[in-house]
């Protein structure tokens, strides 16, 4: 039997950070064996350091191991390929600390997804957006390397738009109902969120409208060029514990036949499926006949909280056509996210 590749998680104690236990026990082949976060957690037992909040308990695997300090070459040391599930403000310099010293970080955090050189990845649609890697040492002088995936509800929105591009997609208006785990722990005062909509989440607009751009352009000679989308995005806060719902209408140069695009949508499928990654579902989008799905408490957790699932497609008088979209955002948009990109880099032979 191969032997499996050691990893690391930065901000191993966090919402998302605990997410990656969850993705990364059992898996075949990576094996958790060093944990790193703030000052608060290092030198504590992981059991102890982590306030323990998914619905699955705690993996036997990580329980007792020691949290250590967030820097490159402290304690027993960091293995070559670490996660990363840092808090943003302290996440662009350990980051480039860790890449510096010859780390692949593997990122969920915002500092580098818009960094020319650096992938913003999601294996189903852009798995060539990895070329970008051959530019990074000689622009930022790291012998390791930095791959990031999306922003969680960009994430969603991005599932949806990739197998329309072909029908010349250009005006995307989106509004978002998002999950409380998505602002980590502790978040949200309950008093703010229970009862009530924020529509306020700082940043979350600015990262949608730029992002998807990104992710949907095609990759030339180690440059992206931004696919020729407008995104007009509002986000909201909601009392719902997990997945974040997106309201989307779409405008096209000349409408398609609705069947066509269900069709697109259903059939969706890319790489990860064609190599059988590990953390690949099945089916990255399900489209849901019903009129009243997709819903949070009935369709999150589909593919292990990997697939997207889509409903209500169906004309719009303002723009062409408008859905409903559901994604998992501490898994799809998050650490599942992030563990399918190594997945995608190891098959590669980037992890060699
Ligand atoms: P969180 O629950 O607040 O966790 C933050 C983590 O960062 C904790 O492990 C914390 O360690 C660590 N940290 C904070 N300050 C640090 C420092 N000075 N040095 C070292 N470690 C430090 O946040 P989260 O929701 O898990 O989000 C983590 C990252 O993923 C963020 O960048 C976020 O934007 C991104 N993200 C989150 C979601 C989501 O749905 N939640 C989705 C996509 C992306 P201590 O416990 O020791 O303080």
């Amino acid at each position: 039997m191969e032997r499996k590749i050691e990893v690391g998680i930065l901000g191993a104690t966090g919402m998302v950070g605990q997410q990656f236990m969850l993705q990364l026990d059992g898996h075949p082949w990576f094996d958790v064996t060093w944990l790193g976060a703030s000052q608060r957690s290092e030198g504590r037992r992981y059991a102890d350091a982590a306030p323990w909040r998914l619905a699955t308990p705690m993996p036997a695997m990580v329980r007792d191991l020691m949290v250590e300090a967030a820097e490159p070459g402290r304690g027993s040391g960091a293995p070559r390929l670490v996660f990363s599930a840092l808090d943003s403000s302290v996440a662009g310099d350990i980051e480039a600390a860790f890449a510096a010293a010859g780390h692949i970080v593997v990122s969920n955090a915002k500092n580098y997804r818009m960094d020319p050189v650096v992938p913003l990845l999601i294996p189903e649609i852009n798995p060539e957006h990895l070329a970008l890697l051959s530019a990074q040492s000689a622009a930022r002088g790291w012998t390791g390397r930095i791959v990031t995936n999306p922003n969680c509800s960009t994430v969603v929105l991005s599932m949806v738009l990739a197998p329309l591009r072909r029908f010349g997609l250009r005006r995307v208006m989106v509004t978002t109902l998002q999950a409380v785990s998505g602002a980590g722990y502790p978040g949200v005062a309950s008093l703010d969120i229970l009862g009530n909509v924020i529509p306020f989440i700082d940043g979350e607009e600015e990262k949608m409208e730029s992002e998807a751009r990104k992710i949907l352009g095609v990759a030339h000679d180690g440059v992206v060029e931004p696919h020729d989308v407008v995104v007009s995005a509002q986000t909201t806060r909601v009392p719902v514990a997990n997945g974040h719902t997106e309201l989307v209408s779409i405008g096209f140069d000349v409408r398609p036949p609705e069947d066509e695009l269900r069709e697109a949508l259903a059939s969706f499928t890319g790489v990860p499926q064609q190599l059988g990654l590990p953390s690949a579902p099945g089916q990255p989008i399900v489209y849901l006949p019903e009129r009243n799905r997709p819903q949070p408490a009935l369709d999150v957790q589909r593919g292990a909280g990997m697939t997207v699932s889509v409903g209500r497609l169906r004309r719009c008088p303002l723009f062409d056509y408008k859905l409903v979209a559901l994604g998992h955002n501490t898994v799809r948009g998050a650490a599942g996210a992030a563990v399918l990109n190594a997945e995608l880099m190891r098959a590669e032979g980037l992890l060699a």
